[in-house]
């Protein structure tokens, strides 16, 4: 049996540029898969089904919570987000890492379910800066940006249940700090038993 991936759930404030440092690091880790999230949102300009998110009415997620089909889910800024099982959970039993983008809520049940997973938190290096990019990014409704802006204290107090802090304040740096994560997360003696195990049991005659 192949052994299991590595969940790696990342989570910000909006405007943090988590999107932008996950879409880096499956792009230059192209082992790493991403778990692609269900969302009643309304896709934004240059937004794919599919790919960014699987854009679906509000009684088709309620289907899908009702048929246990979401290993996680919340209510984020007014509109519903989830993670569907299946994928996630298909990977992992194969040995592949996966990336979670997702709230603070979510990632916290996801801990829960998931203790051994590895959860990273990127903070902005000013809350000028995050608000200016939320301002600058132009693709939420001015609404959106005001409920986003004043749920970033409340977001930020979240950080001290996730084990990293990786601060955004170059999108290369930040990714790097994640993929050394990573590799460092690998080696735990605790993902390696089966190595262990079987250096252990492995017969060593010493010919003198
Ligand atoms: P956005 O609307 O900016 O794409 O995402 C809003 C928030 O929802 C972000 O914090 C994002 O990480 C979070 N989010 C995206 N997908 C999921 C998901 O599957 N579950 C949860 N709990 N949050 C998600």
């Amino acid at each position: 049996m192949a052994q299991q991936g590595i969940l790696i759930v990342v989570s910000g404030p909006s405007g943090t540029g988590k999107g932008t440092i996950c879409r880096e690091l499956l792009r230059s880790n192209p082992y790493l898969k991403y778990s692609i999230s269900a969302t009643t949102r309304k896709p934004r300009t240059g937004e794919v089904d599919g790919i960014n998110y699987l854009f679906i009415a509000k009684d088709q997620f309620k289907t899908m919570i009702e048929k246990d089909e979401l290993l996680e889910w919340a209510e984020v800024y007014g509109n519903f987000y989830g993670t569907p099982c299946r994928y996630v959970l298909d990977q992992l039993n194969n040995g592949q890492d996966v990336v979670l983008e997702i709230d603070t809520q979510g990632a916290m049940k996801i801990k829960d379910k998931f203790p051994q997973g590895v959860f990273i938190y990127i903070i902005p290096p000013s809350l000028d800066e995050l608000a200016d990019r939320i301002y600058k990014r132009g693709t939420d409704s001015l609404e959106s940006i005001k409920q986003r802006l004043s749920c970033v204290s409340n977001e930020l107090v979240q950080a001290r249940n996730y084990q990293y802090l990786v601060l955004n304040d170059e999108v290369p740096k930040a990714v790097q700090k994640i993929e050394a994560i990573i590799a460092a997360e690998k080696c735990r003696s605790e993902r390696n038993i089966d190595l262990i195990n079987s250096l252990c049991h492995a017969n060593y005659t010493c010919e003198q």
